[in-house]
């Protein structure tokens, strides 16, 4: 009689059937706890959250920030594009007009694919799920200089909150594993192109400067921001990208872009309590952004609603 048996190659270990090697691998060598968060661990990781992350990655061209090495490697890649000796787990996306087809991850396993070349972030386009060309959501990203208190942050956020609530949009708030936050609006964009939605996110942040201009700033110019909090509507285009809720970052700590809901917007908000060790106990009881999906709002209302902005 002939017993099978799968040799799994030394140091890998199967998640979700997908095989990870080099499962030891620290990339993150000093987490929060000073144990390093492994290859394995980050393979973990994605499986526990997955379900969860999934519905923001899903069907959306997906860029993957690389770093096989871990954090304090040297090799760092921002990848679009799907490349040789891809997993078959990984959608290949075809985008009329462009030559590269995008990499698309549309199931848990092809983030345990992703996991096991080092991808220790996702970053997804922020079309309409299967439809790459249509607005789908907008992000606000609030880029805070190295000398403003995180408290401004918290409060720009909640402003721009108030303010889109003006304009008929519903919004969310999450960490970005970094120093600003992120303030997120599903749209419906029947009829808005991404050229008029980027049009729109530029006037909103206008809007917010012209108010207090000692806060704020609408323009990249790094030797303008002292002091201030730059609105980056930059990420509203066709083919840019935010990071995902609940990807984790590549920077010190293991921390993850965290979704909150706008009562966690407050003062004692600490972005770094959220990293890959605390987010999956975290996650089976998450109240932040349940009602995203009911949270899409006409956007041409919108744009009516807020006029010419100069
Ligand atoms: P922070 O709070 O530290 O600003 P962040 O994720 O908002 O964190 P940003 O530098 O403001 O970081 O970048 C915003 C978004 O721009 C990122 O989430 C990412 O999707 C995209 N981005 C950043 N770097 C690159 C890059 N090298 N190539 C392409 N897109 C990038
Ligand atoms: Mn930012
Ligand atoms: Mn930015």
């Amino acid at each position: 009689t002939v017993r099978a048996r799968v040799v799994m190659p030394r140091g890998s270990v199967p998640v979700m059937g997908v095989n990870v090697t080099h499962a030891d691998k620290p990339l993150w060598p000093d987490a929060d706890d000073g144990e390093p968060v492994t290859k394995l661990d980050l393979a973990r990781y994605y499986e526990a959250v997955g379900g969860w992350l999934m519905r923001h990655v899903e069907g959306r061209p997906c860029s993957i920030v690389r770093m096989p090495d871990g954090i304090d490697g040297h090799q760092k890649f921002f990848q679009r594009h799907t490349g040789q000796n891809q997993s078959s787990l990984i959608t290949e996306v075809i985008i009329p007009g462009e030559r590269e087809p995008y990499i698309e991850l549309d199931s848990v396993e092809a983030l345990i694919a992703v996991a096991q070349v080092g991808a220790v972030e996702l970053h997804p386009w922020n079309c309409q799920p299967f439809e790459p060309e249509r607005p789908g959501r907008l992000v606000f990203d609030l880029d805070p200089a190295p000398d403003v208190d995180f408290t401004e942050v918290v409060t720009a956020a909640k402003e721009l909150r108030d303010l889109l609530d003006l304009l008929g949009l519903v919004s969310f708030c999450k960490t970005t594993g970094g120093k600003g936050l992120h303030v997120v609006t599903p749209v419906l964009a029947e009829g808005v192109d991404w050229p008029t939605a980027k049009t729109f996110a530029r006037d909103v942040c206008r809007v917010m400067a012209a108010d207090a201009p000692t806060r704020f700033l609408t323009t990249m110019a790094k030797k303008e921001r002292t002091g201030r909090i730059f609105l980056d509507y930059l990420r509203n285009d066709r083919t840019a990208t935010a990071v995902a809720p609940l990807s984790p970052r590549g920077r010190p700590g293991a921390p993850v872009s965290m979704p909150i809901t706008w009562n966690q917007v407050n003062r004692g908000l600490d972005p770094a309590r959220y990293t890959v060790r605390t987010v999956p106990s975290l996650v089976r009881k998450l109240r932040a952004w349940t009602d995203y999906s009911d949270g899409e709002r006409p956007l041409a209302e919108a744009i009516e609603r807020l006029g010419p902005v100069r």
